[in-house]
């Protein structure tokens, strides 16, 4: 299986499908991106919140590809944002990675309350970026207000933005923003996990449109999903810990849906957002303290 790849607005290439590590445990993490490097994933996306950027870089280590063949993409979280404290958390994430130059470095989340130091955070990635310590720099989660101050406020236009995007969940208008001004759409959650946390009746791995599709196929729910986003242009993150999954979630290059399947899935949005609304997050309610490397 070959892996298709996504040109950044720097001109940095970026593979087209990654292995997500939200939840991942990190007893299992290091033998999650093992198991994707062997099946031929080169982008592991992780973040300093989710507490696993120390079993990312063992697994980064320990597998079957050198370090220069992986796309390491990692994001700061919101207690360390402002110009000094986002360039320190950049020495954070590299040193539990292992890796002296992170790929794409996000900022994870906007924070509506203090705009003025998510701009901060911003212009500190555009240092690291200059400084050569990150190839490419990014946000997450920035709805098009928040995307239209950084553009006005900021000197390098995102390469990414990551956001919430699966079938149920797609947010046109944004990734028409993004379209506009050559910033490259991410999708979380791209297979609908968010859709089955917490016993969600509507599960977008169930779903009768994608099912009907698969068959077509011989493919999965997930696999129509994953096919889906690369169609469109975007780059998609699936996560899972288990091996037999994670090839499943990579064996997306050997078909391809028709307009008419494409259509079909661009009519299952619901418009209702899975996650949390993006301008609810606030120091006060998701504070994390990111240790040191
Ligand atoms: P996904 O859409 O990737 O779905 C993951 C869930 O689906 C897990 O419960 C997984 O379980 C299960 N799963 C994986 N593959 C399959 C399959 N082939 N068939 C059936 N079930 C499957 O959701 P995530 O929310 O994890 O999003 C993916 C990644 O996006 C994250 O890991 C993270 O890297 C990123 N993310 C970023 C956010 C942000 O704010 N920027 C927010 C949320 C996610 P199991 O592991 O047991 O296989």
């Amino acid at each position: 299986m070959t892996n298709g790849s996504l040109r950044l607005n720097n001109g940095v290439d970026m593979p087209s499908v990654g292995l997500g590590v939200f939840q991942s445990p990190p007893d299992v993490t290091a033998g999650a991106v093992k198991a994707a490097l062997h099946v031929g994933y080169r982008l592991i996306d992780t973040a300093a919140a989710y507490g696993n950027e120390p079993q990312v870089g063992e697994g980064l280590r320990d597998g079957d590809a050198s370090r220069d063949e992986v796309f390491v993409e990692t994001k700061v979280w919101i207690n360390d944002y402002g110009y000094e404290a986002t360039q320190h958390a950049f020495e954070k994430a590299s040193g539990k990675l292992g890796v002296e130059q992170i790929d794409l470095l996000l900022l994870h989340q906007p924070l509506t309350s203090a705009f003025d130091r998510t701009l901060d955070a911003y212009r500190a990635l555009e240092k690291l970026l200059a400084d050569g310590k990150v190839r490419a720099i990014g946000v997450s989660n920035f709805m098009e207000d928040k995307l239209t101050r950084l553009l006005s406020e900021t000197d390098v236009v995102p390469a990414v933005n990551q956001i919430e995007l699966h079938p149920y969940f797609q947010q046109k208008a944004l990734q028409e923003f993004h379209g506009a001004h050559g910033i490259l759409t991410q999708a979380w959650s791209p297979i609908g996990g968010i859709t089955s946390y917490g016993g969600a009746q509507k599960r977008t791995f169930d779903d009768p449109t994608l099912t009907e599709i698969g068959h077509a196929y011989g493919k999965t729910t997930a696999q129509v999903m994953l096919r889906w986003h690369l169609q469109e242009g975007r780059c998609a993150i699936p996560k899972s810990v288990k091996s037999a999954r994670i090839a499943e979630n990579f064996d997306v290059f050997d078909f391809e849906l028709n307009d008419d399947e494409l259509a079909a899935i661009d009519n299952l949005d619901t418009g209702i957002r899975g996650g949390p609304d993006p301008d609810s997050i606030t120091l006060e309610n998701y504070s994390v303290e990111i240790p040191e490397a």
